[in-house]
């Protein structure tokens, strides 16, 4: 598994670091972490999906579309869509959404947390692939699915501390 950040300009900052996905390693099952191709952190900002999972022959790559910028002393990032539940999952993190303005403000340590459950609903999705339809098809992921992931995610989070 490697994990790519792609280039951004120095205002911007990714909150999840190398040591922050060595932590993550821990608690996955190597036998899914291998099939992990890479994960790559990039920036956006006229994508609707903070986080992607793609297959990709028998493995699989992650995309987490999330950095922060600093602006005036404070962080912020822009709302790349305005679905309910992208919303809530902001706010349970601790982003700040301003709609009027289209951006969410945070604070790192709320980023983090916010960036680490993307990265791991997306390890969810591989999770979930893995054990339900090895080898199978492209598929459309069902709300089951998605409540799953949020649930590995949640669950995971705890573990990761
Ligand atoms: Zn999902």
């Amino acid at each position: 598994m490697r994990t790519i950040y792609d280039s951004v300009s120095p205002e911007y900052i990714y909150p999840l670091s190398k040591v922050d996905i060595a932590r993550v390693r821990k608690h996955v099952p190597p036998s899914i972490w291998e099939t992990i191709q890479y994960i790559r952190f990039g920036f956006s900002s006229n994508s609707s999906h903070a986080g992607r999972m793609l297959g990709h022959g028998r493995n699989y790559r992650i995309r987490v579309n999330f950095c922060v910028k600093r602006v005036e002393g404070r962080l912020e990032s822009p709302l790349v869509c305005r679905q309910r539940q992208y919303i809530e999952n902001v706010k349970r993190y601790g982003g700040k959404p301003d709609l009027a303005k289209g951006v969410i403000m945070w604070d790192l340590a709320s980023a983090k947390q916010y960036a680490m459950y993307v990265l791991l609903h997306e390890i969810g999705h591989v999770v979930y692939a893995e054990a339900n339809l090895p080898g199978s098809r492209l598929r459309c992921r069902t709300s089951k699915e998605e409540d799953w992931c949020d649930a590995y995610s949640a669950r995971l989070m705890q573990e990761v501390g």
